[in-house]
């Protein structure tokens, strides 16, 4: 109404253009730089990582189990095939992936997201999952996104909720709506951290909730979270959106923690 001009149908196109030009400038003085090491990240498949920190990644490749995603070590015609817990369908969600194993950058990267408050690395770690073959593939099939939620205690102890920032990257890449509020975590669970796989089970099992199942009922949804230990946590959450009515639920995940035989689970595995 006080600005006309705004509201004119060239208006629009008149600030996309504004944008643009602002941020070739931006670009000129202030170059991107990597994530990880801090140098100009240059022209890399991503300007959050520069191509050296990116060719470096650990990202997951087959041979894997097609249901949890778990990877195996590549042997010659090794096909892929289903790993023992998914042989007894311990898993709720229909699908796993996650671009990367959990070590090196992306560990260290989470874990500043995560405890140090250092947003910078939230677009870097979430784009991954969209930029990688095995987690885009499932990020496309779904209609809709939904971040592992924490309670609402945590949330405002720390400030966000990492799965949600991850979340809002990898939708925007791939053009998939976001939908924060319509999972819960309905009430308070204990860190996973120390937990072996029977107590995370326990732990979370009944924890989450759909509060609005209009959002997720009748379509296939992707759970999104930063780490896959133990799977534990997304099952249960794909439990409650497969009983408010979802059709289809995957999960992605940025980072895998490789648990070999005999590793205890919690060593290195914040939540
Ligand atoms: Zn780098
Ligand atoms: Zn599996």
């Amino acid at each position: 109404m006080f600005f006309p001009f705004f509201r004119r149908p060239h208006a629009e196109a008149t600030w996309k253009a504004l944008g643009r030009i602002l941020s070739w400038t931006a670009d000129v003085l202030f170059p991107h730089r990597c994530a990880a090491c801090g140098a100009p990240s240059g022209e890399g498949p991503d300007p959050a990582w520069c191509p050296a920190c990116f060719k470096n990644l650990p990202f997951i490749a087959p041979p894997l189990c097609p249901v949890c995603g778990r990877p195996y070590v590549p042997t010659e015609a090794m096909p892929d095939h289903r790993c023992s817990e998914c042989l007894l369908d311990r898993f709720r969600f229909d699908a796993a992936r996650s671009a990367t194993i959990y070590q090196g950058g992306v560990r260290r990267g989470i874990l500043q997201l995560k405890f140090g408050g250092k947003l910078h690395w939230a677009p870097a770690l979430g784009k991954l999952a969209a930029l990688h073959d095995e987690t885009r593939r499932i990020l496309d099939r779904g209609k809709v996104i939904v971040p592992v939620p924490m309670h609402l205690r945590r949330v405002r102890r720390r400030g966000f909720n990492q799965a949600a920032l991850l979340a809002r990257f990898a939708g925007r890449c791939c053009s998939r709506p976001v939908e924060v509020n319509a999972l819960v975590r309905a009430r308070v669970t204990k860190p996973q951290t120390r937990l072996s796989r029977a107590e995370r089970l326990r732990n979370v099992r009944g924890a989450f909730a759909v509060v609005r199942p209009e959002v997720v009922a009748g379509k296939s949804v992707v759970l999104m979270d930063d780490v896959f230990t133990t799977g534990t946590t997304l099952s249960e959450c794909a439990d409650a959106l497969k009983k408010a009515g979802a059709d289809w639920v995957g999960a992605v995940t940025v980072a895998r923690v490789i648990l070999g035989p005999g590793t205890p689970v919690g060593k290195e595995d914040p939540s």
